[in-house]
């Protein structure tokens, strides 16, 4: 295992069983480790499945871009990539919303209002949805999130504001790789002394990337929508970020 600050790190009982990831103790109670699965869900878990290689890859995936946003000062819950499949965070309290950042109209917007696919948002649109899969994760406003305690105003402005910059950074270093970031999910959660930080993963399975190319979708919809080459198009965009940072070096 790892080691903080000069402690060796061990892993302890688990403390969540996720649909794609599972979270242990460690013996730091500050520390939490993220195992990464190749398990894959979609429609609220009504559909079920694996992608190849899907656990080692998004761990890998998560930690480029972890290290990449702190480079460019974004901070987030990310201490170290432990192993293949397993990843050193910092124990957070999630916020119970998902933020989601749209350049391009696709998914759930496109069902909801009517707004045709692949609409250029500009400004991206920023969207909040409760973390409920018992209520189907539904879309929630400022003023909801402030009246009913799942976070304050000022909590709200961090995340939105972190989640626009990262919207910068990331969608250019997708282009560098022929992607177009069309849309994606962030989570925040809080440290032990309040820090609001970036957490959980950013991989395929919360974007929508879209090559430049043949504008196909090199993401999660190609097992949500039964588009086939599913584990291809995780590989592939792993290997083009994977080379990019290799040729930066
Ligand atoms: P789900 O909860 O939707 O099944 P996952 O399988 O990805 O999703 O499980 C990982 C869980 O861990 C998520 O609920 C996520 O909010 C939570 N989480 C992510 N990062 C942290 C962290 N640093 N501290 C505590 N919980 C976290
Ligand atoms: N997303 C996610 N988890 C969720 C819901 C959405 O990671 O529980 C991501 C999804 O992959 C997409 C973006 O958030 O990149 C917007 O998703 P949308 O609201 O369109 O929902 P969808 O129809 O994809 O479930």
């Amino acid at each position: 295992m790892g080691k903080f600050f000069g402690m060796k790190i061990e892993k302890k009982s688990s403390l969540y069983d996720g649909k794609s990831k599972t979270l242990f103790e460690t013996n730091h109670s500050d520390l939490v480790i993220q195992y990464f699965k190749d398990d894959a869900t979609a429609f609220n878990a009504l559909k079920k499945g694996q992608i190849r290689n899907k656990g080692f890859l998004n761990n890998s995936f998560s930690t480029h871009l972890f290290l990449y946003l702190k480079k460019l000062q974004i901070e987030s819950h990310f201490v170290e990539k432990l192993s293949e499949r397993e990843m050193l965070v910092q124990k957070l309290k999630i916020i119970p919303v998902e933020v989601v950042v749209r350049n391009r109209a696709a998914g759930s917007l496109c069902k909801r209002l009517g707004i045709e696919k692949g609409k250029v948002l500009r400004p991206p649109l920023v969207e909040y949805f409760l973390k409920d899969d018992s209520l189907g994760d539904p879309l929630v406003g400022e003023t909801h999130i402030q009246q009913f305690g799942w976070a304050t105003l000022d909590e709200v402005f961090q995340m939105k504001q972190t989640a626009l910059q990262v919207n910068q950074i990331l969608s250019s270093l997708f282009e560098k790789i022929g992607l177009s970031l069309v849309d994606f999910k962030l989570e925040f959660g809080k440290n032990s002394k309040n820090q609001v930080l970036l957490a959980d993963e950013i991989t395929l399975d919360g974007c929508r990337l879209w090559d430049h190319t043949p504008g196909e979708s090199m993401d999660k919809d190609r097992f949500r929508l039964d588009l086939g080459k599913v584990d291809e198009a995780y590989e592939e965009v792993f290997n083009r970020l994977n080379q990019y940072f290799m040729e930066q070096k």
